[in-house]
């Protein structure tokens, strides 16, 4: 094999929303004996992947990880969204993330994902909000699900947006885009008007004859004109190259934005049904190729929003058998030196049903790490073994306290 063959490859396992908190988490009481394995054969840690001031979430969480100084960069979630699903982005464009909600008869905020509308669903009610409120300046697209995008020609900064996730069970009218220009104006016209176009759409007709949660009104949020990043491998030369597996438009988005590529992996959704194996599967053919791949994985998030203890349980339990596992028995016989990472971009508490920005834990394995003592995977026992608080590393480099000063965990 040649040295240029021997390149040291890293893979990260990115599986949103794990961590949990308080005692007996889900991924404490999950059977996830791979994961355990790796935690006790590599290194573990505290890592606070929100830098101090940025909204917890995935665009921040995963910003960080990959050693993005957020300060420099933080593209709106709406614009990495939109380039996600490979939407041609004008500069003067405002790119929003757009879900399709559930308000209920009082007027509040019940669903920030309108009861699991489908993509089939939610095209259909996309193409009627652009029919009736499209137009002129306003387009919407269509995404995954509920993630509708709003796009606003020549749209001015300045519109200040609450995401759905921290206006649940808040009055919609409370929670209207705020800010004096004449597009927070618009916007608000657009969600009021939204509610029209879509309580009388035959969609919503058939889910109340269902028995689901109509999807009967729109929130923009995130808004973000199109991202500038420079390319991951600016910020880590030894990963020349690399490639992200990912469902959701928004981790496609940041993948695409960081230079890197971003195959279709069939049967990949997001969602509790995704094909795991297919995703591991697409993942080690990327590694084959590419110095670095991130495989993300939804589903864990899903059920911390939901607040279902049980069901984030088995979804965790599911990643360890499904994806870890085949994952960990390929890499060992690899001659190639390779480095596996897995980790969440954010903690998603199912008593909280939000995100936080508590430290997580994470763990690195590699052939010939020294271990660091830690016994299992999960939020206690990696705490046990890194007993102070003020020892959890921050991701992005530069904007570092504790113990792993400055090091990316792409670099550890
Ligand atoms: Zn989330």
């Amino acid at each position: 094999m040649t040295t240029a063959a021997l390149h040291p490859k890293r893979l990260v396992v990115l599986v949103d929303g794990m961590a949990d908190e308080g005692r007996d988490t889900p991924l404490c009481l999950a059977h996830t004996p791979c994961m355990d394995l790796l935690a006790r054969l590599g290194r573990t840690g505290l890592l606070r992947t929100i830098p101090p001031g940025y909204p917890p979430g995935s665009e921040a969480g995963i910003l960080s990880i990959l050693g993005y100084d957020l300060s420099r960069c933080f593209p709106g979630r709406g614009a990495l969204e939109a380039v996600g699903l490979g939407v041609d982005l004008r500069p003067s464009d405002v790119a929003f993330r757009c879900n399709l909600v559930h308000v209920d008869a009082s007027g509040r905020l019940a669903d920030y994902a309108a009861g699991g509308i489908t993509t089939g669903e939610a095209a259909q009610l996309a193409s009627a909000l652009q029919q009736s409120l499209g137009g002129g300046r306003v387009r919407f697209l269509a995404g995954t699900e509920h993630r509708l995008l709003l796009l606003l020609a020549d749209g001015m900064p300045g519109v200040r947006c609450v995401s759905p996730l921290d206006a649940l069970r808040r009055p919609l009218l409370s929670s209207l885009p705020a800010g004096h220009s004449p597009d927070a104006a618009l916007l608000r016209s657009l969600v009021l008007r939204s509610r029209e176009v879509l309580e009388g759409h035959e969609v919503n007709r058939l889910r109340r004859l269902r028995g689901l949660p109509t999807a009967n009104a729109i929130w923009p949020y995130g808004p973000g004109h199109c991202p500038v990043l420079p390319p991951l491998s600016a910020l880590h030369p030894a990963l020349r190259t690399g490639a992200v597996v990912a469902a959701p438009g928004l981790v496609r988005g940041i993948g695409r934005c960081a230079g890197l590529r971003v195959p279709d992996v069939p049967g990949a959704t997001g969602g509790y049904d995704t094909d795991y194996a297919a995703k591991a599967g697409a993942a080690l053919r990327a590694l084959q190729v590419e110095d670095f791949v991130l495989l993300h994985v939804e589903a864990a998030d899903t059920a911390g929003h939901e607040g279902d203890r049980e069901r984030k349980r088995l979804v965790l339990e599911d990643v360890d058998r499904l994806v870890v596992r085949p994952l960990y028995d390929e890499l060992a016989r690899w001659s190639q030196p390779v480095t596996l990472v897995v980790l969440p971009d954010h903690a998603t508490p199912c008593s909280l049903r939000v995100h936080t920005a508590a430290p997580v834990p994470y763990l690195v394995w590699r052939r010939g790490i020294g271990p660091d003592g830690a016994t299992a995977f999960n939020e206690e026992a990696v705490a046990r073994c890194h007993p102070r608080a003020d020892e959890a590393a921050v991701a992005a480099p530069g904007r570092t306290v504790g113990a792993v000063q400055g090091i990316s965990v792409l670099e550890l």
